[in-house]
């Protein structure tokens, strides 16, 4: 249940009310992942003739089990290393903390 698009329509904005802005919806309980250090990223195993891999998100603790199997997933980790890899990759280093530029 990948990003998706919000509407907020009580927010202010420099043009009025109303925005809309993507956000991370957990796979586990479908509820919006609210604080990115309280959520992981899950790639499930590569499959052939698939160069890239669907990716899972979830809070951690229940969600996370409630997804986690034995032979589930490759690579899990925290959703705020995929954020700022994200940045990276999409040439936005430059809104990061030098820290976690690359
Ligand atoms: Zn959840």
């Amino acid at each position: 249940m990948p990003i998706r698009l919000a509407s907020h329509p009580d927010t202010p904005t420099p043009l009025g009310k109303g925005t809309v802005s993507p956000v991370f919806l957990c796979d586990a309980c479908a509820k919006p992942i609210e604080d990115a250090r309280h959520a992981l990223y899950l790639m499930q195993r590569d499959a052939p003739g698939r160069p890239y891999s669907e990716i899972v998100y979830c809070h951690k603790g229940p969600c996370f089990e409630t997804l986690n199997s034995p032979d589930g997933f490759a690579y899990a980790d925290d959703l705020t290393d995929f954020a700022i890899t994200l940045l990276n990759r999409a040439h936005l280093s430059h809104i990061l903390s030098p820290e976690y530029r690359f």
